[in-house]
């Protein structure tokens, strides 16, 4: 029988004709030129953290959590070369080791680097790009099972496509990142006005390594992650504080009151004013790897766009008076971040200074009014959907947004020509690639 497959959130499943878990990148190099042979599609998958159906297929899944090796260090050059399926957690904690880390994270460390990247996974801070902007080059399982250095001086098209590729392009088997040496940062957690923190959020972010704003609907608060590098030596909060905070409040806590929310959609204001009254300040002080990633236990589904910064309070203000006036029993943060600008094809900070803006909803809530009526507003800003997250756009309305979607389509067309890794979503975000021979699955 099939084994079957699904997605972190559970929302999005599949029962692939098999899931290959191959253990080097010979085997790799096998397991697809195996399916071409078959005439089945092959699709990548990583920890299976993306909320969309990124990784949905009835072809060959090719499940990479056995290449997590780390098989180069250079700690002077910062040049680290991984295998393609090693998660974010294993990742960070390897470098610290050789006292290195990663200049940015996003909110969790359960992905694979692959799938972290192909999507474009970001932190948040403005000086510091998303993820992909760190790959120096990899290697890549085409269809035939051939093997394809890319890098900048090798080949520019492909690199630039390469770093975030939706899986589209074949199967990635390892990497070469930049990394810099480890740091720790300071980072403090407080609700706040959000009238005084928009105001203000241009200074703020400028102001701090990494600044994030998690405004809570319903209310006139927001809780701000305000993080600046420091060289003062750790000081993690004691185990009670870290408890009530990670545990109890962002996770028991914001689990309960979107729940009630959902089920007693009239109490949602209510609960979402003695949210803000639970929230403390919360500080810590430690490595790098451990501040940036969080325990997410509560499952929800996410939307998240990129737009240019300049509109970041403008949108956050319009995505909070919208859950008001239609009075949406939303009771998760809508979040806020910011990066600079790089180069990366389908990267959704392609040449602009980005916010990301966030909407989320419990897991068995609908979801769909809600995030339709987000995505209008992020339509006026020629917003960018997060690869991995919701959205309801297709190849034609998100070619536009993409300075670089032909040039990217032009590196999918010689490194894929026959779709192999082309599924339905890829098919439906990025468009059929060039006519071949057919396959199927
Ligand atoms: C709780 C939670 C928190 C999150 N926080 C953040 C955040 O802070 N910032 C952010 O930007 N995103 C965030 N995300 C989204 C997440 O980072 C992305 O969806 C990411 O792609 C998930 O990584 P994964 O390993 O699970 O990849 P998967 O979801 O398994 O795959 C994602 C894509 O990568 C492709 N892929 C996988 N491996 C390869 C490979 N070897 N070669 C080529 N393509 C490959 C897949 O085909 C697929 O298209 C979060 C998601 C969750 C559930």
């Amino acid at each position: 029988m099939a084994e079957k497959w699904r997605n972190w959130a559970g929302q999005q499943t599949c029962a692939p004709t098999r899931i290959e878990r191959p253990a080097s990148e010979e085997q790799l190099s096998e397991v697809v030129a195996r399916a071409v042979r078959d005439g089945l599609r092959v699709r990548p998958v990583g920890s299976g953290h993306s909320f969309t159906d990124a990784c949905l297929t009835d072809g060959v899944m090719v499940d990479q959590s056995g290449m997590q090796r780390v098989l180069d260090v250079d700690p002077v050059s910062g040049l680290v070369t991984v295998e393609a399926g090693i998660k974010l957690h294993r990742l960070t904690a390897e470098l610290h080791r050789y006292g290195l880390a990663l200049e940015n994270q996003g909110d969790i460390d359960k992905q694979s680097l692959a799938g972290a990247l192909a999507t474009a996974t970001h932190g948040t801070g403005e000086r510091f790009c998303n993820l992909s902007a760190n790959v120096v080059g990899c290697r890549l399982v085409t269809a035939t099972g051939e093997v394809v250095e890319i890098d900048e001086a090798r080949a520019p098209d492909a690199w630039r496509a390469a770093r975030v590729s939706v899986g589209a392009l074949g199967v990635i088997s390892r990497y070469t990142l930049r990394c810099v040496p480890a740091f720790r940062i300071r980072r403090i957690d407080e609700i706040r006005r959000a009238a005084d923190v928009l105001a203000d959020l241009d200074r703020l972010v400028a102001a701090h390594d990494h600044f994030e704003v998690l405004a809570l609907p319903h209310t006139d608060k927001v809780l701000t992650y305000a993080s600046r590098r420091t060289d003062r030596p750790a000081a993690p909060p004691g185990r009670v504080t870290a408890w009530w905070n990670d545990d109890v409040v962002s996770n028991v806590g914001l689990g309960v009151a979107c729940h009630l929310g959902r089920l007693l959609p009239g109490a949602a204001p209510g609960v979402a004013r003695t949210l803000t009254r639970v929230i403390g300040r919360y500080e810590q002080l430690d490595d790098s790897y451990r501040v940036f990633a969080h325990q997410r236990r509560v499952r929800f589904t996410e939307m998240e766009y990129a737009i240019p910064r300049v509109h970041a309070a403008e949108a956050l203000e319009r995505v909070r008076a919208l859950i008001v006036d239609r009075r949406l029993p939303v009771l998760f943060p809508i979040e806020l971040r910011f990066t600079a600008p790089d180069d990366a094809f389908l990267s959704t900070a392609y040449g602009r200074d980005t916010a990301y803006l966030a909407v989320h909803h419990v897991v068995r809530a609908e979801y769909e009014t809600f995030f339709r009526a987000v995505e209008a507003i992020m339509d006026e800003y020629e917003g960018r959907p997060h690869w991995g997250k919701r959205h309801f756009q297709t190849a034609t309305t998100l070619a536009p947004r993409y300075p670089g979607w032909q040039d990217f389509q032009a590196v999918r067309a010689r490194l894929d020509p026959d779709g192999v890794f082309t599924n339905d979503y890829v098919a439906r975000v990025l468009g059929p690639v060039g006519v071949g021979r057919a396959v199927t699955g």
